[in-house]
């Protein structure tokens, strides 16, 4: 690449950031860093009808909590700010009458109800209305009025729009990274406003003049934005600049049925569509997160790529250091990506074995903290390494592995009828001499002890091991029962030994 790319992610602060956006945001991200480029964040903020407070706090929230931070942005000045469109309002006028001075946009006056007769006088007629070439010579506007006229009315304050004079009948060529080349009709075009009535420009000057200024190089966004490709390219023509270079990345789709992933979708199979829990700041409805559902954001991160882009070989888990070195825009997927929930589950196993372990230990530390359990480092280490293997998220090693902090007080039904028979008890307390003749008391030397001891009696394996866990977990789960006994002493094991004796 001869120049270090610039780029950015534009998101409007309509609410929190869909897992979609965050996608967007990666592939920016890992897409700058490969290239020794910067990624940007701006606020798209210029519709202040559809602003949410706490959006924009939001979004760099979850770019901060997934690890790809901007390197410009509101906050983290570069040289190219402000970063909030609101706050770089005062040039975007500028730049609309340039392209009226030169032939490439005109005022536009007609009325809502104006437009609105048009649209129904079209459709009685089977079409439909597009304000473009075909009839803006028609309408109250710069193109059809007298100089003066239009002086007049635009001096007396009257209400106006800019829109974008569309070229009628070209063949545009358009390029883009992923879908390759492009051909539109300029005649389908409409004449896009530019700006509005109230003062501020719309989403297309915006995002094209900023762009510019901040010297963006590729644009990267959703496939939603293809339809707008024809008319960027058309105002980068009319401004005599050098267009950026185009990627638009597939959609992210549910994972029954079709169509894009929805919130919907997330609320009624029961995942997240979210990085991190919001609370709409009107209704207070609760939407979950990621972060709050216990993933780590290696996973989440790790997921996303692969939503729309994989390396082209077997290796599917990956540091967010190795997306980088592997990353490819080429290599994006034009169709859609479909979302996987299982999927996404077992990314998050994968690397939650990977993680380091003092992450682990300090989350179930936390937990047990949030229990009101004391207990040392060293022993949530233990019982993190006998855990961990079977562990999706970190709360599941306290929820398969409680056992190793209290005592079970009831035991699971199905399990006492099938291990606690005629007998038993005595059985018990036979193993309890065993174990406390056990010395020094470690899962090594109790293996040996108690296995010699069954074999030696003739005893079933079964008919020991099963009433021997049950009395230290309560049901017939957990790892192997000599370890969970070593880790939680000889004391401790015999005491439940004896409660599950006089219990069951
Ligand atoms: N503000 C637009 C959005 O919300 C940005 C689209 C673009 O990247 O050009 O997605």
């Amino acid at each position: 690449m001869s120049q270090n790319p610039r780029v950015r992610f534009a998101p409007s602060p309509t609410g929190p950031l869909h897992i979609g956006g965050v996608r967007t945001a990666l592939y920016n991200y890992l897409f700058a860093k490969k290239n020794n480029g910067k990624f940007i964040l701006r606020i798209e903020d210029t519709d202040q009808q559809r602003y949410v407070e706490r959006a924009e706090e939001y979004i760099i929230d979850a770019l901060n909590w997934c690890g790809i931070p901007f390197d410009e942005g509101p906050g983290k000045e570069g040289g190219f700010g402000p970063y909030r469109q609101s706050e770089r309002k005062e040039n975007y006028f500028a730049f609309a009458k340039q392209l009226i001075d030169s032939g490439n946009a005109y005022y536009a006056f007609d009325t809502e109800e104006a437009l609105e007769k048009q649209r129904q006088e079209h459709e009685a007629k089977g079409k439909t209305f597009i304000y473009n070439w075909h009839n803006r010579n028609k309408l109250d506007n710069s193109l059809t009025l007298d100089p003066a006229e239009v002086q007049k009315r635009l001096n007396a304050g009257e209400e106006h729009v800019i829109r974008f004079k569309s070229p009628a009948d070209e063949t545009l060529y358009l390029e883009d990274i992923i879908r390759g080349d492009m051909e539109v009709q300029t005649s389908v075009l409409d004449d896009k406003v530019l700006f509005k009535g109230d003062g501020m420009p719309t989403y297309h000057l915006a995002n094209i003049v900023d762009d510019h200024l901040m010297e963006i190089t590729h644009v990267i966004r959703g496939e939603e934005w293809l339809p707008s490709l024809a008319l960027h390219k058309l105002l980068y023509r009319a401004f005599d600049w050098e267009a950026p270079q185009f990627a638009h990345l597939p959609l992210i789709l549910k994972p029954v049925g079709k169509g894009k992933l929805s919130k919907r979708d997330g609320e009624k199979m029961g995942f997240p569509v979210f990085p991190l829990e919001w609370k709409d700041p009107k209704s207070g409805t609760i939407s979950s997160g990621y972060r709050e559902d216990g993933y780590l954001p290696e996973a989440v991160v790790n997921m996303l790529a692969f939503l729309g882009w994989n390396p082209g070989t077997e290796k599917e888990i990956y540091a967010l250091e190795e997306l980088i070195a592997d990353f490819e825009l080429k290599n994006v997927h034009k169709s859609g990506a479909k979302f996987d929930p299982d999927k996404t589950k077992w990314f998050q196993q994968q690397h939650l074995q990977l993680a380091d372990e003092s992450v682990l230990v300090a989350g179930l530390m936390e937990i047990l903290n949030d229990k009101k359990i004391g207990s040392s480092q060293d022993y949530v280490r233990h019982v993190v390494q006998l855990l961990k293997e079977r562990a999706v998220f970190i709360s599941d090693l306290w929820e398969s592995g409680w056992y190793f902090f209290e005592r079970p007080t009831s035991y699971n039904e199905k399990s006492a009828k099938k291990a606690w028979k005629e007998g038993t008890g005595e059985l018990m307390s036979k193993l309890s001499e065993v174990i406390n003749k056990t010395e020094p008391f470690n899962a090594e030397n109790l293996t040996h002890a108690v296995k010699g001891w069954i074999q030696e009696s003739g005893l079933g394996f079964g008919k020991v091991m099963q009433p021997f866990r049950l009395s230290l977990v309560g049901a017939m789960e957990g790892p192997d029962v000599f370890e969970i006994a070593a880790a939680i002493g000889k004391e401790k094991t015999l005491e439940r030994i004896r409660f599950a004796i006089e219990s069951l």
